[in-house]
């Protein structure tokens, strides 16, 4: 018996749903205006509240366990506060937080690079928590 018996003996995927062509157009229109809506909502909403710059309690586990700080926290306040412009101050929680600005609102561009950031931007996390665990007055 031929090899190809063997292959045509697995069932093909099963597509539940296939988009006609009007929804696909529907799709490749709307999905940008969507996106970029989203955006505009995220900015506002993060340039019209302002968390408290002590907050009450922690929602960090790591801060809580350990009494030091992660790679992520002051990140949810900085990035609050450079919607507002307010750079220092970002730095100042989290001095990655520009990368994890960029790295939010890459989620709403649907590009190659965005891969490229959050992996790049992983790493620098990684290696940033590391310095914040390790030598916590630098
Ligand atoms: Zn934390």
């Amino acid at each position: 018996m031929p090899d190809t018996a063997v292959t045509s003996a697995v069932p093909a995927p099963v597509r539940w749903y296939r988009p006609g062509p009007a929804i696909s157009r529907l799709r490749t229109v709307r999905a940008p205006a969507l996106r970029i809506a989203a955006a505009i909502a995220l900015l506002l909403l993060l340039w019209f509240y302002t968390p408290p710059a002590e907050p009450r309690f922690r929602l960090c586990g790591f801060h809580w366990l350990t009494g030091r700080p992660c790679p992520l926290c002051g990140m949810t306040r900085a990035v609050f506060a450079l919607a507002k412009g307010h750079v220092r101050q970002a730095l100042g929680f989290n001095a990655l937080s520009p990368l994890g600005f960029a790295m939010l609102f890459s989620l709403f561009w649907d590009s190659s690079q965005r891969g490229r950031l959050w992996s790049a931007g992983i790493k620098a996390l990684a290696a940033y928590g590391a310095l914040r665990i390790f030598f916590p007055g630098a």
